[in-house]
């Protein structure tokens, strides 16, 4: 796709949780897996200060849902909104001001924070605290300056824990985590480039080692548009590689939008009036699942035509009008695009668009519900149906695992945004600036040479390490083991592969990966077994040794390599008489075929050596 000529326009924001106890109380940071009782909240809409309401937040309250919120060990009164917020902590502002400095940004000279109103029930208190740090920064990516307008300091959301009808579980471990938030500018000019820039700015992040690491510890929000098309949200993606895959998706879904406009414009449609008719009696014989749970429940169906709008459901409008009807409740539609189907029959489909008064290039919807939700259905989806005459409605969007995202809300306005009375200003004294100012850490840019140079890895693994924030812990480990190599190998190629098997690795510490290195050094294990133990660690939570252990791994000490190799050189003492040095390699061979998996082939090597050597000088 030519992403310049389409006008693609992307912008990020990166939420990265800091690794300090919570924004607003002293309860550590963190997941908790031991939920410890429930409380129900619900939640309205309120005036901004300027008396005007936001529309996400309206929308929100028309799905009527119950919240109920699960109290965790690391929650107290503040996450449950019962007492006021105590002051900031301290130490995720110096985070962020450290952050701001190292993006070049200008802090602001007093912190105020500020409440955003949200009401999907995340947050207890129905609004977000966020505070400006700082403005105006920029970061280098491939050549190209990335504008960074602001830098931010805010609180987590409860965390989802599940959604049923009507109700939403919330768990408050999360609630109250300080992030910092970096927006880019919409410079951002292809799917592979957004990808990039998230993982320049990530990697700057853990450059102040300051942050949280692993799953969820870091998300992005990705604003896309293209020519003629609209701003889009889409909120959340945690996985980087995936980034590209939505950008791209995104693209082609507006670009998809924009042709059903011009057709809908061709085709002389200029407006879109709902007449919704009853068609329970129409249907009422149907063996289809999703109309007789709909008339045996008491419910209706429902039915209106959209003049002019057929063949452009299907792929198309169908699924962005479904995903406004459920905001009333509803699991979904059905429309003349994909019927007959769902067990509707042909009469039965010549039926509906008869009583419809559907003509040729018409389409219909359906909706099959209690009859009050049935028509709150049909008014979600009217304006979406109108703003397809358009194009690209802006909206927000939530990710899916397979790239695509859905429709989740409007996007929300400037109307959200109020100050918070209960926690007091901060000021950023120039004293406090300079000496942050000489906490700098390295720029990631001249970490890769030095790597190259200091520790003889190779250049390509030096800038996986660091584009992936994982220099630091190199150096960590590399100063504990002999061989930087196989730490390099571990960091990169083989933690990639575990993630890509969704498995958290990088939540192990520095300490976890020592220790497995140590194992290998001291020819427990072989290099080779590196990646099945790291990966028993990140399942189980065990360390190196139990790890290795469960995978019958251990046991192989020098003595018992020493017993083998030894038995092995009395068995061809021949082959070494006759071909001295050169017997080292079948030898090798035959030692590792009865070690296999359970001891270092460079002990192996070395303890054989050793041995033909001593075996050649006896003679
Ligand atoms: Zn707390």
């Amino acid at each position: 796709m030519d992403y310049k000529a389409l006008g693609l326009r992307c912008g990020l924001e990166i939420h990265q949780q800091l690794d300090s106890r919570k924004l607003f109380c002293e309860c550590p940071s963190g997941l908790s897996e031991k939920p410890e009782g429930t409380f129900l909240r619900r939640l309205r809409p309120t005036q901004s200060e300027l008396g005007e309401v936001d529309a996400a937040a309206v929308e929100e309250a028309r799905r009527h849902l119950a919240f109920v919120y699960q109290v965790t060990d690391n929650s107290c009164l503040v996450e449950a909104d019962e007492e006021p917020p105590h002051e900031a902590n301290p130490e995720a502002l110096e985070t962020v001001l450290l952050v701001a400095l190292m993006l070049k940004a200008a802090p602001v000279r007093e912190v105020h924070f500020m409440r955003k109103l949200v009401i999907d029930g995340s947050n207890t208190a129905g609004f977000q605290r966020s505070a400006l740090i700082a403005v105006d920064g920029g970061i280098d990516v491939d050549g190209k300056r990335i504008g960074i307008p602001t830098i931010l300091l805010e609180e987590d959301a409860a965390r989802k824990v599940s959604e049923a009808a009507g109700e939403v579980v919330y768990r408050l471990d999360r609630l109250g985590v300080p992030l910092v938030e970096v927006s880019t500018t919409p410079d951002v000019g292809s799917p592979e480039e957004a990808a990039k820039v998230a993982l320049a700015i990530g990697s700057w992040l853990r450059a102040t080692r300051r942050v949280l690491r692993g799953i969820g510890t870091i998300r992005e929000d990705l604003n896309i548009s293209i020519r003629g098309g609209a701003r889009i949200e889409i909120k959340g993606v945690q996985e980087l590689r995936m980034i590209p895959v939505y950008v791209e998706r995104e693209v082609e879904r507006q670009s998809m939008l924009l042709e059903v406009a011009r057709a809908l414009k061709e085709r002389g449609v200029d407006r879109v009036v709902l007449e919704i008719r009853d068609l329970s009696t129409t249907v009422s014989g149907s063996a289809s699942n999703v109309i007789r749970s709909a008339i045996d429940g008491g419910g209706k169906v429902l039915g209106a035509k959209l003049s002019g709008f057929g063949g452009l459901l299907r792929g198309k409008l169908g699924p962005e009008f479904a995903a406004h009807a459920r905001v009333a409740g509803v699991d979904g539609i059905l429309h003349s695009d994909e019927l007959p189907g769902y067990g509707i029959t042909p009469p039965e489909v010549d039926a509906v668009a008869k009583a419809l008064r559907v003509g040729a290039g018409d389409a219909f919807v359906l909706v099959a519900a209690e009859e009050g939700r049935a028509r709150r259905a049909f008014e979600e989806m009217l304006p979406r149906m109108r703003a397809a005459l358009a194009g690209v409605p802006e909206e927000t969007r939530d990710p899916r695992p397979d790239g695509s995202s859905v429709y989740s809300r409007p996007l929300p306005g400037k109307a959200r945004m109020y100050p918070e009375t209960d926690v007091p200003p901060i000021r950023v004294t120039d004293a406090w600036l300079e000496r942050l100012r000489k906490q700098l850490p390295e720029p990631p840019e001249a970490v890769v040479p030095r790597l190259v140079q200091r520790y003889a890895i190779p250049e390509q693994q030096a800038r996986q390490l660091v584009q992936e924030g994982n220099w630091m812990r190199f150096e960590a480990i590399s100063g504990k083991v002999r061989d930087a190599r196989t730490v390099a190998t571990t960091l990169t190629y083989t933690s990639g592969e575990l993630r890509r098997e969704g498995l958290d690795v990088d939540s192990l510490s520095d300490e976890h990966i020592t220790a497995l290195l140590s194992l290998v050094e001291a020819g427990t294990f072989a290099r080779e077994a590196i990646p099945a133990v790291l990966r028993e660690m990140t399942r189980s939570g065990a360390n190196a040794e139990d790890a290795a252990r469960a995978l019958g791994l251990s046991g192989a000490t020098r003595q018992e390599v020493e017993r083998i190799v030894d038995e092995v050189v009395s068995a061809n003492r021949d082959a070494i008489a006759g071909r001295g040095d050169a017997a080292l390699a079948p030898l090798m061979g035959k030692a590792m075929e009865r070690l296999r998996g359970r001891a270092d082939g460079k002990l192996v090597n070395e303890v054989l050596k050793e041995r033909i050597r001593k075996e050649l000088e006896k003679k």
